[in-house]
């Protein structure tokens, strides 16, 4: 199968669409959560998302946040307006979507999560040390990751030593059942890798390829439609450096 993975789409319609446009025919999605926060189209990037064939969501802080299920006052102070915005904002439909989300799903060779399996909704794999505590809290070959916005992978060589491997955008490589991944899109709708293209990956599930993929969109119609919404202009100036 050939499977679309993302996450962080966070209410970038424009971004999602480019993406999906440029990802073309796939059999499957994986969304690894934050459908929403941060940007201006909470309800059209879930719509878009919602009916998919094959489509396996995980549920991301910023969604649980847009449901009230956890305390906004861990996020700064732009990050809260927008939650409370997104909460205002979603229909009964995709607030029960999101309602429904899990926050870790094993599949055959594939474990799936927001932030970490160690601590699903908070935890960041950043760096070696938090990559090699968090192989031992799954027992699949592969775990795919969102949360941090960075597309990184981290390979665990031998018994301890994990490696962090930034992937540029269009480098691929073959995670193998013999060593350990951990696996992370980047992000679609917020880039932080000082890239402001967003970001997504295919994985091939038959032969275990990941390729990292990143693609322009119309960033300044984003931007405007935040301003319109009333949302800080924080999160509309950073779409164009991407951090
Ligand atoms: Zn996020």
């Amino acid at each position: 199968m050939r499977i679309l993975v993302i996450s962080d789409i966070h209410s970038n319609l424009t971004a999602l669409q480019a993406v999906m446009e440029t990802a073309g025919a796939v059999d499957a999605v994986w969304c690894l959560g934050d459908l929403v926060g941060y940007g201006p189209d909470p309800n059209e990037c879930i719509e878009k998302i919602r009916p998919l064939p094959n489509l396996t969501c995980l549920l991301g802080n910023h969604d649980a946040a847009a449901l009230g299920m956890i305390d906004i006052n861990a996020f700064n102070h732009d990050a809260q307006l927008s939650a409370l915005w997104t909460q205002r904002q979603l229909t009964k439909e995709n607030n029960d979507f999101l309602s429904n989300l899990s926050e870790i799903i094993y599949k055959e060779n594939v474990t799936l999560t927001h932030g970490s399996p160690r601590n699903p909704i908070w935890e960041y794999i950043m760096d070696p040390y938090s990559a090699a505590e968090n192989f031992k809290h799954f027992n699949t070959a592969i775990c795919m990751v969102g949360h941090s916005h960075l597309p990184i992978s981290f390979e665990l060589n031998g018994v301890k030593n994990p490696q962090l491997k930034t992937h540029k955008s269009d480098s691929s490589f073959t995670a193998s059942f013999k060593n350990k991944v951990i696996l992370n899109p980047g992000s679609v709708g917020q880039p932080r890798d000082h890239d402001s293209r967003a970001s997504f990956a295919i994985f091939e599930d038959t032969t275990l390829t990941w390729s990292l993929h990143r693609v322009k969109y119309d960033i300044a119609s984003v931007q405007n439609r935040i301003t319109q919404a009333g949302l800080p202009s924080r999160h509309a100036m950073r779409l164009a450096f991407g951090w």
